[in-house]
C-alpha cells in the first residue's frame, strides 16, 4: 500500500470523508510513491469552519506577537530549507538546487511580512475640520482560501500564506493534487512556531474541493494561481459568490533580443530560462523573438547550449534539468513539437526521443528548439510549459514590441541589448506585468508585488508584496470629533454636506 497523504485540519492530520485518491508519482523513475486523499465539501468545510473559529481569536492577537510567530516561522523553514527541497523534487522532480531556490525565494515573502507592524501602519490626519480628526487602518477579511499550482509546491503558496495570516486572517490551502507533501510539513512548521491550531489549513484534493472553497460562504477571498482557463473559471465563480480574488494564470514569455546584444550572454541566460525547471516556471521563457541579424547567430548558440544541457533525476548533483511532471506533460511536450514540424517549423534540437540510462521509465523530454516558428503556429500559440523554446524572427524592435502585445498572455518578458533608448522604448511600450532588462526571469523581489497583464491574471491585485497587504485586508475610515473639548459653534449639526468651503 502507497503512503496516503492527509489534510491537515486545526492543527492534526486527518483523512477527512472522502474515498477518493490521487496518485503522487515520482517523475523520474515513473513509479507511484504515495497517494493523496481527494477531499469532498464536507472535508472544506471543516478546514473552513476550524478557521473561521481560529479567526475569532486570531484576529485579536497584537499585530507584535503575530510578528513574533513570523519571525519563528522563519526560523524554522530557513533550518529546514533542504528538507523542504527535497519533498520537492520527489514529488515535482525539479533538481535539488532549483528546489532549494524556491525554498528561498518563498522564504523571503516569509522575511517580508515579518515587518507586518510596520506593513500595517495606517494614516492619520489631524484637524481636516475644526474640532475633527480623520484616520485609517486595514483590517483583516477573515477566513482566506490558496489554491496553487504544481510547479512551485512552496514558493507559490508562500507567496499567500505568511502574509494572510500576519495581517491576521486565517488560511485553508489546496495545494496540488501533484506534489502535496512539502504543504504538510509547512503546516508543522506553522505550529511549531505557535501558530494557533486552524490559522493554517491544508486541504487536499482536485475540483470538488477547489469548488467547495469558491462556493463557500465563509470563505472571504481567494487567491488562485495556476494555468489561464483554470484561473478564468476560479475568478468568475468566486467573484460570483461575493469573494475578493486574485487569480494568476499562464504565460507564454518573450525573450527579445536585438543585434546590438550580448549575444553569448543573452544565449546562456535565455537558455538556463527555457529548461530550467524543464520550462515549468510561469516565468520560463517560452519564445525568443530575434530581430533582424542577430537570428542566425543567435539561434547557432542556442542550439549549442541546449545539446549541452545535462538532464537527469533531480536528486542527481550533476543534473541540470529534471523530468516532467507527469507523463502527460512530457507526451504534450512531444506532440506539439510534432505539430511544429507538420505546421513546417524547423526541430533544430530535438529532445523528444531522450532516454536517462537506469530512469527509462521516467517521465523525461530533452530540450527543444524550434525555430522559423510564426504566430499562426500552436507551438507559439499555447503555454506548453515543457522545455521547448521556439524562434519567431521579425524585422525591427517596433514589430516585436507589437508580437509581443498581439499575444494574450503578458505575464514576463525580456530585453536583451546594450541600447538604453530601445530598452527604455520597451519597457513603456510593451503590454506586459513583469519585465526583464538584460535579466531573463523578472520575477519581483517579496517587497515588490508580483502579477501579469491580460490572461495571466483575473482581478486588480498582484500577489505579495504591498499589493498583497492590500489584497489582504480591508480599509476603514475614522472620521472623529470629541464635541465637548470643542471652542466655539463649529459642532452644530447641519443639513448640507459637510465641505470645507
Ligand atoms: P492547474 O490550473 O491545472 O491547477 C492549479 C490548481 O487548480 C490546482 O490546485 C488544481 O488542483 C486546481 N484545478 C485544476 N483543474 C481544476 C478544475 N477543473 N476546477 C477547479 N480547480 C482545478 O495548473 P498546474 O498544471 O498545476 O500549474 C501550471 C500552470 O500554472 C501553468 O499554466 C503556469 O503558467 C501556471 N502558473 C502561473 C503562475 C503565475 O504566477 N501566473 C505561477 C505558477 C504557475
Amino acid at each position: 500500500m502507497p503512503r496516503t497523504i492527509e489534510h491537515w485540519i486545526a492543527g492534526a492530520s486527518t483523512p477527512g470523508s472522502s474515498t477518493r485518491r490521487g496518485p503522487v508519482w515520482n517523475p523520474a523513475t515513473g513509479e507511484q510513491q504515495a497517494e493523496v486523499v481527494l477531499g469532498t465539501a464536507a472535508d472544506v468545510d471543516l478546514a473552513v469552519k476550524a478557521a473561521a473559529k481560529a479567526f475569532e481569536t486570531w484576529c485579536d492577537v497584537s499585530v507584535s506577537k503575530r510578528a513574533k510567530i513570523l519571525f519563528a516561522f522563519r526560523e524554522l523553514v530557513n533550518k529546514h530549507v533542504d528538507d523542504l527541497a527535497r519533498l520537492v523534487t520527489a514529488e515535482h522532480g525539479k533538481v535539488l538546487s532549483d528546489a532549494r531556490g524556491e525554498v528561498l525565494r518563498g522564504l523571503e515573502v516569509v522575511e517580508f511580512a515579518c515587518g507586518i507592524p510596520q506593513l500595517l501602519k495606517g494614516e492619520f490626519s489631524e484637524q481636516v475640520s475644526t474640532g475633527v480628526d480623520s484616520w485609517a487602518f486595514r483590517q483583516p477579511l477573515g477566513v482566506v482560501a490558496g489554491i496553487t499550482p504544481f510547479n512551485f509546491p512552496v514558493m507559490v503558496p508562500m507567496w499567500m500564506h505568511p502574509i494572510a495570516i500576519a495581517c491576521g486572517n486565517t488560511f485553508v490551502l489546496k495545494p496540488s493534487e501533484r506534489d502535496p507533501s512539502p504543504s504538510r510539513l509547512v503546516a508543522e512548521l506553522w505550529q511549531q512556531a505557535g501558530l494557533p491550531d486552524g490559522v493554517f489549513n491544508v486541504v487536499h484534493g482536485d475540483k470538488e474541493a477547489v469548488d467547495a472553497l469558491l462556493d463557500h460562504p465563509e470563505v472571504a477571498a481567494v487567491s488562485f494561481v495556476g494555468s489561464t482557463p483554470i484561473a478564468s473559471y476560479v475568478h468568475e465563480r468566486a467573484a460570483k459568490a461575493g469573494k475578493r480574488v486574485q487569480a494568476l494564470g499562464g504565460a507564454k514569455n518573450h525573450a527579445v533580443v536585438l543585434p546590438d546584444a550580448d549575444l553569448d550572454y543573452a544565449a546562456d541566460h535565455i537558455t538556463a530560462a527555457a529548461y530550467g525547471s524543464t520550462g515549468q516556471r510561469c516565468m520560463a521563457i517560452s519564445a525568443v523573438v530575434a530581430v533582424g541579424r542577430s537570428a542566425d547567430p543567435l539561434v547557432e548558440k542556442l542550439a549549442e547550449r541546449a545539446r549541452a544541457v545535462k538532464v537527469g533525476p533531480g536528486d542527481d548533483a550533476g543534473a541540470e534539468m529534471g523530468p516532467l511532471v507527469t507523463q502527460q506533460a512530457r507526451d504534450r511536450v512531444v506532440s506539439y513539437v510534432d505539430a511544429a514540424e507538420r505546421d513546417g517549423a524547423t526541430v533544430v534540437v530535438d529532445g523528444r526521443g531522450l532516454r536517462v540510462p537506469g530512469h527509462e521509465g521516467g517521465f523525461f523530454a530533452g530540450p527543444c528548439l524550434v525555430d522559423h516558428v510564426t504566430p499562426a503556429m500552436k507551438v507559439y500559440q499555447d503555454e506548453i510549459f515543457g522545455p521547448v523554446l521556439v524562434v519567431v524572427r521579425v524585422k525591427n524592435l517596433d514589430e516585436a514590441i507589437e508580437l509581443v502585445n498581439a499575444n494574450p498572455f503578458g505575464n514576463g518578458t525580456a530585453l536583451f541589448t546594450n541600447d538604453g533608448g530601445a530598452a527604455r522604448e520597451f519597457q513603456r511600450r510593451v503590454s506586459v506585468g513583469m519585465i526583464g532588462i538584460n535579466v531573463p526571469i523578472p520575477v519581483p523581489m517579496a517587497f515588490y508585488s508580483f502579477g501579469g497583464w491580460k490572461a495571466s491574471l483575473f482581478g486588480d491585485r498582484h500577489i505579495h508584496g504591498p499589493e498583497g497587504v492590500s489584497f489582504y485586508t480591508r480599509a476603514k475610515v475614522v472620521t472623529a470629533r470629541w464635541p465637548h473639548v470643542e471652542v466655539g459653534g463649529e459642532g452644530s449639526a447641519s443639513f448640507h454636506f459637510p465641505s470645507s468651503g
